[in-house]
């Protein structure tokens, strides 16, 4: 089968995917959902409306898992069709879609990684860090990170546009 070039949990084109020898799984590298695998069944299955509707949020299981255990998450058939299968499969916890603290921690603690001290200065990008926050678009990541601020965990220092979209810089306030 050629190889995909547009990530089947968030749509983003230009992924990197390779096949593995048997034909049974890819190994995706997305620029927002980080690097997963993904059964082929998967790949050319359409997913059920109760998925669809989470997508973002598996966007941002992937995201996270591979930026925090570094490990590749595996989507199975199973998890096109069943939101369940994928929290029971999840190392790490999902929040609750309108949790915006916690949607803002996961944030936090992503920064907290990019940061060698506390004020460090981290560059994030609306076009590529929503799912870092398991967050649906660009707006609801400003919204969370704008909760940041407000909160004074950050400092919100600079926005300008460059290749990949608009970007923020911010500067992590609190101790790391
Ligand atoms: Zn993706």
């Amino acid at each position: 089968m050629a190889e995909q070039d547009e990530c089947k949990i968030c749509g983003y084109s230009g992924v990197k995917s390779q096949i593995d020898l048997n034909g049974g799984r890819y190994t995706i590298a997305c620029l927002r959902c980080g690097h997963y695998r993904i059964i082929d069944r998967a790949m050319r299955g359409d997913a059920t409306t109760a998925v669809v509707r989470r997508k973002h949020l598996l966007s941002g299981l992937l995201r996270n898992v591979w930026e925090t255990i570094q490990e590749e998450f595996l989507v199975t058939a199973e998890m096109m069709s069943s939101w369940e299968a994928i929290l029971k499969a999840a190392p790490i916890l999902i929040p609750a879609d309108t949790d915006v603290a916690a949607k803002a921690n996961a944030i936090l603690r992503h920064i907290r990684r990019r940061s060698e001290f506390p004020g460090d200065v981290v560059i994030l990008s609306e076009g590529f860090d929503p799912p870092v926050g398991f967050c649906r678009n660009e707006r609801e990541f400003s919204f969370c990170l704008g909760y940041l601020v407000q909160q004074g965990f950050a400092e919100h220092l600079a926005r300008r546009a460059c290749r990949r979209g608009t970007i923020g810089l911010l500067r992590l306030a609190g101790p790391a």
